[in-house]
């Protein structure tokens, strides 16, 4: 299929704000393609080329993409750079400009999915010398052949800017109404995405043979997307739900997801990228486990011998990143607290309950010096899980996760399979893990730094899309406020996410990468945010403070919506 068909769908989908429309539409364009182009579109859709834990990236800034569409348009690089900040997007600089090249194109052809896929991975594939040449030649190439709305839509691709109001929850819903016309294959389909973390592969088998997709399984070095943990407030809310229980110490560590098949290891973060190369101690470890094939999950984190105290992830990665790997694993080890088992010798334990999966990692775990097992209790009551917590807290540690016995490993979902209770939860000070959507330039004595602030926004599950909740001021050190602009700038679009629902503007907007954890003491209604009750009545959050990055955290892990309306709902009894 032609790519510029899909691009004329894509400008439809911009106009559009109903998911149902949407999903349809985009169902509509998956009946069209084989089952190799299906995959190719769907990771275009999620704006790259590959899952992360392929490691591939463009590598490419806007200069290059001013560069290839000077080659392509014979406009000068100075003029493509003041059209460009004028408009203030990629996407629709390059629109303008291919519709009145200058330059007649010696060679041009009508655009294949394929052959724009491929030329990307020739772009992002290219290192070392001369690797800027290639890049910039094979987009002058692409930028040759297309029609405008093809020239905003890869400019924007290969920049990451994509800004679809499609995110991967929508593009499920299209592969099963592409071949039922409703949503009864999303399960399926769902289950193998949460298996594979790989959505354009899952698109491909479903498009090849869509009665199997059931059949999906499990395979070493495929991540399986991590199960998520809801809060709750309390030990006694804890029990209601759960009843006896699992309860673990919650660790303040880096998740990571362990691969190993003879002696090749892979470990995964929490976002899917490949962490092997920075936890050498782990994959020497993990490597002598006498078991063929496993996959199983921790957190990891540095243990100080000498004080006997564990480091935080920040402390944890700040040293190895400042002391260079050997040093910092040899004065700094790291230890892994080893909390499930997804799969053992080609059994798949996901579908097992907890209790289950617990037995088996009891019985492989603890292991050589640094892989333990997570401190693990039963409670029969919420005197019991006080009882963990507080020790927890006594130990310095967040606080616990509980868990329910009878679950199985809930790739992917929330489902109160854990739920998670830390010190500061139903205290004065609360936390949420938001979005940042944008920053404010600073004022007064912060005006050196060119940053005041952020805004920021929870995720609303049901309806695929992101809400305000905070304008966040205070909390940042000085050097956080230097480093905060250079970081947020790299990512400035003039328009902000069409996945965004908004009423507050921002000074800039930028692309919604980066979490950050916000303390707030209290919610309150406001009509300022777009996180809101049923009822339209708008939450903010009250005195809200940059507490850090959660650099480990993907944008779809964030508080969602239907948290803030639980708290909201607490802290109102609280403060009767
Ligand atoms: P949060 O990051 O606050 O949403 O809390 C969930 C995270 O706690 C998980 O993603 C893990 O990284 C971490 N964690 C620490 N200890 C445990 C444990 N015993 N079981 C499960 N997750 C844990």
């Amino acid at each position: 299929m032609l790519f510029r068909d899909i691009c004329k769908v894509l400008l439809e989908i911009e106009g559009k704000s109903g998911r149902i429309e949407i999903t349809q539409m985009l169902a509509e364009i998956y009946n069209r393609l084989s089952p190799s182009e299906a995959e190719k579109i769907t990771y275009l859709l999620q704006g790259k080329l590959k899952p992360e834990y392929y490691g591939i990236d463009f590598g490419i800034g806007e200069k290059f993409v001013i560069a290839a569409l000077a080659n392509a348009t014979g406009y000068h690089e100075n003029e493509i750079a003041a059209i460009y900040s004028k408009k203030g997007d990629i996407g629709e600089t390059a629109n303008e400009l291919i519709g009145v090249k200058r330059q007649k194109s010696l060679y041009s052809k009508e655009l294949t999915i394929e052959d724009v896929y491929n030329s990307m991975m020739k772009m992002a594939s290219a290192s070392g010398e001369g690797s800027q040449t290639t890049k910039i030649r094979s987009l002058s190439e692409l930028f040759n052949s297309t029609t405008p709305p093809e020239a905003k839509y890869i400019s924007r691709i290969v920049l990451n800017k994509l800004r679809l109001k499609i995110g991967d929850s929508t593009i499920l819903d299209a592969l099963s109404w592409a071949k039922k016309g409703d949503k009864t294959l999303r399960e399926y389909l769902e289950r193998a995405y949460n298996l594979s973390s790989d959505l354009g592969l899952v698109a491909r088998v479903f498009f090849s043979d869509s009665e199997n997709i059931g059949n999906f399984k499990i395979n070493v070095f495929m991540p399986v997307r991590p199960a998520l943990a809801e809060r709750l407030n309390n030990a006694e809310e804890i029990f209601k739900k759960l009843g006896g229980c699992g309860v673990e110490y919650k660790y303040d560590g880096f998740r990571i997801q362990v691969h190993k098949r003879g002696d090749q290891v892979m470990i995964f973060s929490r976002k899917m990228e490949n962490m092997g190369p920075i936890f050498p101690d782990i994959v020497e470890s993990v490597k002598k486990l006498k078991h063929k094939e496993i996959i199983f999950e921790g957190e990891a984190l540095a243990f100080n011998e000498k004080e006997n105290r564990f480091y935080s992830f920040q402390e944890t990665m700040h040293r190895r990143r400042k002391y260079g790997l050997e040093a910092a694993s040899k004065s700094w080890p790291l230890h892994v607290y080893v909390f499930d088992l997804m799969y053992l010798d080609g059994k798949d334990y996901t579908m097992l309950p907890m209790q289950d999966r617990r037995k088996a990692i009891e019985k492989i775990f603890p292991f050589g010096n640094n892989l333990k097992l997570s401190e693990w209790r039963l409670a029969r009551s919420p005197e019991d899980i006080q009882k963990v917590f507080d020790d927890a807290v006594g130990k310095r540690l967040e606080g616990i996760i509980a868990k329910n016995m009878r679950a199985p490993y809930t790739a992917g979902k929330r489902d109160f399979a854990w739920i998670k209770l830390k010190k500061s939860y139903g205290k004065a000070v609360d936390t949420v893990d938001a979005v940042i959507v944008g920053y404010y330039l600073g004022k007064g004595s912060r005006t050196k730094f060119g940053f005041g602030g952020i805004l920021c926004a929870v995720y609303n599950e049901d309806k695929d899309v992101f809400e305000t909740i905070a304008k966040v001021g205070s909390g940042f050190t000085e050097e956080e406020m230097a480093g905060f602009k250079e970081k947020l700038d790299t990512e400035k679009i003039i328009e902000p996410n069409a996945n965004l629902s908004f009423n507050v503007k921002p000074d800039f907007w930028i692309n919604m990468k980066y979490v950050a954890e916000i303390a707030f003491d209290d919610i309150t209604v406001s009509s300022q945010h777009t996180c809101m009750e049923k009822d339209g009545r708008g939450f903010a959050l009250r005195f809200p403070r940059f507490v850090k990055l959660r650099e480990d955290k993907d944008i779809y892990e964030i508080t969602t919506s239907s948290e803030v309306r639980d708290m909201f709902k607490l802290m109102k009894g609280a403060r009767r």
